[in-house]
């Protein structure tokens, strides 16, 4: 039996890896990297020098044996992804259940998440929320935003910013533009910023601009929450 650490890394701001992240990624055998590239600047800043190997979406289902066969030799490995906790929008989930699976060890380093943080700052309810991640870009997608409009919990999710401006166009169409939301960018770097208002007031602000760059969170009230 060996263990498969998964490893959260920061979201921008380096000052948020913990330092018991930094020493599980120094005592590992192998680290597995969403980009072994981007983690390597990382790994090097923080004087972690492992062997790395890529494991990403695209990779993940073949990749998962790689991962089992090192845990079955004995070895250890972290698991981590570009940004933030590893299976949260990232790949992670196949490899934890498959080395549960294999009578593995899973330990989990946490830290950053971008969906909590954002959910915080937003100053709307976070007693109940729900994590809706990405929306489907095409199938599904009119469904999905149809059922989250019906919800009574705080709902998050994740959006690229050059599509922003049609997800508010969306969202205000199906949960109307009244209802209380905020959008959260840049999380943790030097140009963080998170708008609250109503919907119309959140699409007005983000069509003023001349772009709109960076990470994006929108947090969204559940359907019972006034002021
Ligand atoms: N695993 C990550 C986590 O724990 O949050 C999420 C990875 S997902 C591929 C990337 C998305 O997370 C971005 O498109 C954005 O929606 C959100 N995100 C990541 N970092 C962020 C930040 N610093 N500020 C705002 N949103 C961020």
């Amino acid at each position: 039996m060996s263990t498969l650490y998964i490893v959260a890394t920061p979201i921008g701001n380096l000052g948020d890896f913990s330092p018991r992240a930094v020493e599980s990624l120094k005592s590992v055998d192998y680290i597995a990297c969403e980009d072994t590239r981007t983690s390597g600047n990382l790994l090097k800043k923080f004087g972690i020098d492992k062997p790395t190997f890529s494991f990403h979406q695209h990779n993940e289902h073949n990749k998962v044996d790689h991962v089992i066969n090192i845990l079955d030799a004995g070895q250890t490995i972290a698991l981590i992804s570009d940004a933030g906790m590893p299976g949260i929008s990232d790949p992670g989930f196949l490899a934890i259940r498959s080395a549960k699976q294999n009578g593995h060890n899973v330990i989990v380093i946490p830290g950053p998440d971008a969906a909590t943080t954002a959910l915080v700052a937003s100053g709307l309810p976070s007693d109940r929320y729900i994590f809706e991640g990405f929306l489907p870009h095409k199938k599904g997608r009119q469904k999905r935003l149809a059922q989250l409009a019906a919800e009574n919990r705080t709902v998050i999710l994740y959006e690229s910013p050059n599509r922003l401006i049609k997800l508010l166009t969306e969202i205000e169409e199906y949960f109307g533009s009244n209802r209380l939301a905020a959008v959260a960018r840049e999380l943790t770097k030097a140009f963080e910023e998170v708008n609250r208002g109503t919907i119309s007031e959140l699409k007005e602000n983000y069509e003023a601009r001349s772009s709109v760059k960076g990470e994006i969170v929108v947090i969204i009230a559940g359907t019972e929450y006034k002021e």
